[in-house]
């Protein structure tokens, strides 16, 4: 838990939410500026930044929640957010996935999809480059 972080202090109560769902290490809540009817926020308790600053076992709970949720809700269609870093658009600095019914062409998310034109030898260059050790 951090003290300033307004995502802890929802999880232990301290300013108001209203909650879809709590276990011992997940927390679901409405989010207070929805992009459309529904849009929920799921989180993990321990408290990071980043997705890659969480254990794995803090989130195994998370994938299946944002399923059950997005049922729930009733979405059809429907994206699931997670943002790291303010230029990736992430204004609170607790982990979070966002849930976000797509009812219509006009609520929801909209992305910009900005494509980059390749081709399998620039591919193949780059996955020598990076190598990522997964
Ligand atoms: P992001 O830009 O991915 O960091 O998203 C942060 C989200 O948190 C935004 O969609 C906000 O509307 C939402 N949010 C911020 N404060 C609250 C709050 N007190 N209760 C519910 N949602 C919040
Ligand atoms: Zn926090």
């Amino acid at each position: 838990m951090a003290a300033t972080c307004i995502f802890c202090k929802i999880i232990k109560g301290e300013i108001p939410s209203f909650k879809l769902f709590e276990s011992d290490k997940t927390f679901a809540f409405l989010d207070i500026n929805p992009l459309s009817r529904g849009h929920a926020l799921v989180i993990p308790k321990f408290h990071g930044a980043k997705l890659t600053d969480i254990p794995d076992e803090q989130l195994d709970e998370i994938l299946p929640l944002a399923k059950r949720l997005a049922k729930a809700i009733g979405a059809t269609d429907f994206n699931v957010l997670q943002n790291n870093g303010r230029i990736a658009h992430q204004m609170v600095d607790h982990v979070h996935f966002h849930v976000i019914p797509k009812p219509d062409e006009k609520q929801g998310l909209g992305v910009g999809w900005p494509q980059q034109p390749t081709d399998m030898a620039a591919l193949k260059a780059l996955f020598e480059e990076l190598k990522p050790k997964v």
